[in-house]
């Protein structure tokens, strides 16, 4: 069966760059599920849902049509068929989404549809939060992404070009405060997974290591 490499870890570990770049080398396509959840948060955000209100949001979660482009180079993502790329990185999104993420009935909706392109042709990268430990708990290749808070905040804000370190680390630890601690699917270190703490390591240095767990 296709390969499946699953990559997990907290907001701002630099998972999107190193999921992209390991693709990219190995030939495979890329998943980024947060934009998924990014996507469902943006919707419910233009609809005047209350996204603190976990009744409202399971009622209203099989509406979006949400797609997911899976090129390592160029990944896309619409919301009934409109380019959602930009929109899903705004601050209001980045408030909303770990309480919309952590309702059991978006979870289980989303997680249908990243099956349905994780089987797909061909093998892939995914990266998430549940990746290892719930929706390919099988995959061969785990590995676990950190780094220290002050990193993380320091590469955010530069990619979002913000000047804000301190708001933009706020706003990560706030994330993976809730993304821990919910009770379906919270952030862990799945069995079998291969830490790599990427504070002190280049983007590079850290897709080499991924793609040597890969080769192995
Ligand atoms: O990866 P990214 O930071 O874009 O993810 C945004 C949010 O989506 C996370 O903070 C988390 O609440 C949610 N998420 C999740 N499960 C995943 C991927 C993302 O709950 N597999």
């Amino acid at each position: 069966s296709p390969l499946v490499v699953a990559i997990d870890g907290t907001s701002g570990s630099g998972k999107s760059s190193t999921s992209r770049g390991v693709a990219h080398r190995l030939g495979l396509r890329y998943l980024d599920t947060g934009a998924m959840f990014r996507a469902m948060t943006c919707w419910m955000l233009e609809h005047g849902v209350d996204v603190h209100d976990p009744v409202a949001v399971a009622a209203r979660c099989h509406e979006p049509e949400i797609v997911s482009g899976t090129d390592p180079l160029g990944p896309t993502i619409t919301v009934d068929g409109a380019d959602v790329a930009v929109a899903i990185r705004s601050d209001a999104v980045n408030a909303a989404v770990s309480p919309v993420s952590a309702v059991p009935e978006v979870r289980a909706r989303l997680l249908q549809l990243q099956r349905d392109v994780i089987a797909a042709d061909g093998g892939i990268v995914v990266e998430g939060r549940d990746i290892g430990s719930v929706v390919v708990p099988d995959a061969p290749v785990k590995v676990y992404l950190s780094a220290d808070p002050s990193a993380r905040a320091l590469r955010r804000a530069a990619e979002q070009g913000s000047a804000d370190v301190e708001a933009t680390q706020a706003s990560l630890l706030a994330r993976d405060a809730i993304d821990s601690g919910r009770a379906t699917a919270p952030l862990v270190m799945a069995d079998g997974a291969v830490h790599i703490d990427t504070t002190p390591y280049t983007l590079e240095e850290v897709v080499g290591l991924v793609v040597g767990l890969v080769e192995e």
